[in-house]
C-alpha cells in the first residue's frame, strides 16, 4: 500500500464556512473570516499585529518592503532555506549574506552571524527550520547592537515556541505560510506578524496596494488614495474562511503530528548512532512540522529514498544551498557553507500527515531499520 509524502488535511468545516463567506456577499480580501483569522492569531499568540496573506512568499516581500531594503543593503540569510526567503530580498535590491547551518541542525549557525556583519548590513532573516526555534537571543543582542531588523521565515513554526515565546512574534516581522504542505493549510496562503509599533500603520498600505484604504473602512480618512508603494497581498476571504476552519482544529492537528513524531524518534533513537536525529534544543519547543534523518553521504541517501520506494515509502530530500545555485552561484563569496551543503545532500523527509495509519507509521519505521541493519 502506498504511504505519500504528503497528503493535505481537512479538518471538516472547510467548505462550510467558504460557503458562508459566499453567502455574506463579501469574498475579497479583509473580509469577516479574515478578521476572525487575525483576531484568533492575535489573542492566542500575542503578536501585535498580523495580516494574512497569499502566500509566505508574499509575507517575505512585505517584510523586505517594511524593511525598507534598498538596492545595496545586505542581508544575512542562511544558505538552507527556501527560494522565497531569498527572493524576497534580491527583488529589492539586497547583497545576499548566505550564512551556514548548524552542525547539529539545519538552521542559522548563531555564532557565525556576528561575523558576517557589515556596516551595509541592513536586516538579519532566520528561518525557523522544522519549526525548531533560532537562538533568538543571539540574533536579537546582535541586531540591537547593530541596529539591525530581524525577520523571522516562521513558515514551518506555527504553534511553536521559544524560551515560552511565540515564534514569529520575536523578531520585527514574522511569516508564516499555510501553503498545503504545512501543519495549518488553506492551499496557498500566509500570514506576516508585525511586532515593532514603527510598522503597524504601513504594513495595512502596502497589503491593500499601497493605499490608505484600511484607513478608509475604518473612518480614519475621509477618502482613500495612493499613498506608498504595495502590491495586492491580502487573500480572498473565502481562502482565510478554509482557514479559520483548520485553526479551529490546531490543538488536534498538533497533537496528532507530534504522537507520530515521537514514534518515529523513540524507534530510531536505537540506530543514532548510523544516522543523525533531529535535535531540538532546550529553548525550543517541537511543532512537529518535519520528521528528517540526515544520512552519512549522498550515496547513502540516494540508496535509503531508493529502499522506501521499493516499499512504495514515499520520502523526500529538501533544500540545494542557495548559494551554490544555478541563479546565485557566481554572485556568492566564495565561502564554503559545509553544512548547508551537508544538508543538501544528506538530509531526508519521512511521510508526517494525519492520514497516516499505525500500520503506516509501523511500515516506515521498519523500512527504515531494515535498510539500517
Ligand atoms: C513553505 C516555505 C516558504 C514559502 O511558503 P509559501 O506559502 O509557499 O509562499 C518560505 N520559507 C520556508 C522556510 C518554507 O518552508
Amino acid at each position: 500500500m502506498k504511504i505519500p509524502f504528503n497528503k493535505p488535511f481537512f479538518a471538516g468545516k472547510e467548505t462550510e464556512y467558504m460557503e458562508e463567506a459566499v453567502a455574506l456577499g463579501h469574498i475579497s480580501g479583509n473580509g469577516n473570516f479574515t478578521k476572525k483569522c487575525h483576531k484568533y492569531f492575535q489573542d492566542r499568540y500575542k503578536f501585535k499585529k498580523t495580516l494574512l496573506t497569499s502566500s509566505c512568499t508574499d509575507a517575505l516581500e512585505m517584510a523586505a518592503i517594511l524593511a525598507n531594503i534598498n538596492p545595496g543593503d545586505e542581508v544575512i540569510l542562511p544558505s538552507y532555506t527556501f527560494v522565497s526567503t531569498a527572493n524576497a530580498f534580491i527583488l529589492r535590491g539586497a547583497k545576499l549574506v548566505f550564512a551556514d547551518s548548524r552542525a547539529d541542525h539545519p538552521g542559522i549557525d548563531e555564532s557565525q552571524v556576528e561575523s558576517l556583519i557589515s556596516p551595509k548590513t541592513k536586516a538579519i532573516v532566520v528561518v525557523h527550520y522544522a519549526g525548531i526555534a533560532t537562538d533568538m537571543n543571539v540574533i536579537m543582542a546582535l541586531a540591537k547592537a547593530n541596529n539591525l531588523i530581524v525577520i523571522e521565515d516562521a513558515a514551518q513554526a506555527i504553534d511553536s515556541f521559544y524560551n515560552g515565546v511565540p515564534l514569529g512574534s520575536i523578531g520585527h516581522l514574522g511569516a508564516f505560510s499555510f501553503h498545503e504542505t504545512k501543519n495549518i493549510i488553506s492551499g496557498e496562503g500566509g500570514m506576516l506578524t508585525i511586532n515593532a509599533d514603527e510598522y503597524i500603520s504601513r504594513s495595512e498600505i502596502i497589503w491593500e496596494k499601497g493605499t490608505n484604504r484600511s484607513a478608509f473602512w475604518r473612518g480614519e480618512v475621509d477618502k482613500y488614495g495612493w499613498v506608498d508603494i504595495g502590491s495586492s497581498f491580502l487573500p480572498s476571504d473565502i481562502t482565510a474562511a478554509f482557514l479559520f476552519a483548520q485553526l479551529e482544529h490546531l490543538d488536534q492537528i498538533q497533537d496528532r503530528r507530534k504522537q507520530i513524531w515521537n514514534q518515529y524518534f523513540e524507534a530510531f533513537e536505537p540506530i543514532s548512532h548510523s544516522v543523525q536525529l533531529p535535535f531540538v534544543p532546550a529553548y525550543a519547543t517541537n511543532n512537529a512540522h518535519m520528521f528528517y534523518l540526515v544520512c552519512e553521504s549522498i550515496e547513502q541517501r540516494t540508496a535509503l529514498l531508493e529502499h522506501l520506494r521499493k516499499n512504495e515509502v514515499y520520502a523526500v530530500f529538501h533544500y540545494l544551498s542557495l548559494h551554490a545555485s544555478e541563479y546565485f552561484l557566481s554572485q556568492h563569496d566564495g565561502r564554503n557553507l559545509v553544512q548547508s551543503d551537508r544538508y543538501s545532500d544528506c538530509l531526508v523527509r519521512l511521510p508526517l500527515h494525519l492520514s497516516l495509519t499505525d500500520d503506516d507509521i509501523a511500515t516506515v519505521i521498519n523500512c527504515v531499520l531494515d535498510f539500517y541493519s
